[in-house]
């Protein structure tokens, strides 16, 4: 076997050639076996560059997007839950509304799928090289609310305002504090006609005082999320509990 030197290594390291760097040794045994030319050696050495680069910004993307799961619209069972017309959901797999800007509401009752649609539409997005955050709602409220004692406010909202598709999972489970609704507002507007918002919640918007209390606020919200917006209510069984009746 081949190998290249240990200056040389580190000079490859340096530039962040690490592709090259990791397949040199391999690369030059083989140039010697098979008798390649200079430029046939050097196609494949900048391939495999090219191809640990875009590894690394494919992890660097589905990493990033903190799913709590991997499942695709293909483990979603539509004869189980037909108020989810599939239709609507393989025009949303295609990652159109992400373009428009538009946003996704999946309203209903716990284990009707909500979040596992989320997810899929999710997986789509950073197929086609999205950038993606998932998030529940509870936790993005701690993480602003936090935030603000570190300083590091702004960062934050970045966080939640740069991603090309931004899933908030579990609104509603909880009353916010009212300090807490105007962060929620503020990353809705923030993202409002920039970039698209998917939400899950088990309240119909008619409760949504409910949940951000100030009146005004929660108009201001609906207003602006609801403009563009795909709103998918489920009626149906929960899944999980219909899962556990027919196991036990
Ligand atoms: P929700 O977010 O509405 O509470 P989830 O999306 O978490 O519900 O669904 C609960 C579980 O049931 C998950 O494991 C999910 O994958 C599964 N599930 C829900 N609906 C379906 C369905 N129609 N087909 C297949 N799996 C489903
Ligand atoms: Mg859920």
């Amino acid at each position: 076997m081949n190998s290249f030197s240990q200056a040389g290594l580190k000079k490859l390291r340096e530039f962040k050639l690490s592709g090259i760097a990791r397949t040199i040794d391999v690369r030059l045994t083989a140039a010697t076996a098979d008798n390649l030319s200079h430029s046939e050696f050097l196609e494949l050495l900048l391939e495999d560059e090219v191809n640990q680069r875009s590894d690394n910004k494919r992890k660097r993307l589905y990493g990033g997007a903190h799913l709590p799961y991997e499942k695709g619209i293909e483990d979603f069972d539509f004869t189980f839950q037909p108020s989810v017309k599939k239709a609507e959901i393989l025009e949303l797999a295609t990652g159109n509304f992400i373009t428009k800007h538009e946003n996704i509401l999946f309203i209903g009752q716990p284990g009707t799928g909500k979040t596992h649609l989320s997810v899929a539409l999710g997986l789509k997005a950073l197929g086609y090289g999205y950038t993606v955050l998932f998030t529940s709602v509870a936790e993005m409220i701690t993480t602003l609310e936090q935030s603000r004692a570190d300083l590091s406010y702004h960062k934050k909202i970045q966080l939640y305002t740069k991603p090309d598709l931004l899933i908030l999972d579990e609104l509603g489970y909880k009353t916010m504090a009212e300090s807490t609704v105007e962060d929620f507002f503020e990353i809705v507007s923030r993202r409002y006609e920039k970039g698209s918002i998917i939400i899950t919640s088990n309240r119909d918007f008619g409760e949504w005082d409910k949940i951000f209390i100030d009146k005004t606020l929660t108009g201001a919200i609906l207003d602006r999320l609801v403009h563009h917006c795909h709103i998918t209510t489920i009626k149906g069984e929960s899944y999980r509990v219909q899962h556990r009746n027919q196991k036990s």
